[in-house]
């Protein structure tokens, strides 16, 4: 029966089927633990720089996210303004019209029953806006 007496450092291994020594199996595990501890390491950078990478990244959708709310506060707001003059009791013809003043005291946001004047002062503007171009 053939076997290994010597290891490949040198030590006697004597009557044995061992092919190495026990101190060269431990630097075996050694290396091996100390590569996984480098693989450990490793992954917990990586694992670290996608954690900041995502942070990055929600930072982005929070701030996108307060800005749309910022957003549709303003709309919500401009809305009330706009019922506000939507809603403000006719005394007149009940027709509105946005026009600039003939006679140069600027512009006009009025009840009127001239030709032109319209139902909803949101109509009035949308009149006067297509009027400019
Ligand atoms: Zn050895």
């Amino acid at each position: 029966m053939d076997h290994t007496i010597y290891c490949k450092c040198g030590e006697y291994l004597g009557l044995t089927t061992e092919e190495i020594c026990e101190r060269c199996k431990l630097k075996t595990k050694i290396k091996q633990l100390e590569d996984e501890r480098r693989m450990y390491i490793e992954e917990k950078a990586l694992f670290k720089q996608q954690v900041e990478q995502l942070e990055l990244e929600c930072k982005d959708y929070r701030k996108a996210a307060d800005f749309a709310v910022k957003e549709n506060k303003q709309l919500e707001a401009d809305k009330e303004r706009l019922d506000l003059l939507e809603n403000l009791p006719r005394e007149f013809s009940g027709k509105i019209i946005l026009r600039m003043s003939t006679t140069g005291r600027g512009f006009r946001l009025h009840e009127s029953s001239q030709k032109g004047a319209v139902d909803t002062v949101r109509e009035a503007i949308d009149n006067y806006k297509k009027s400019m171009n």
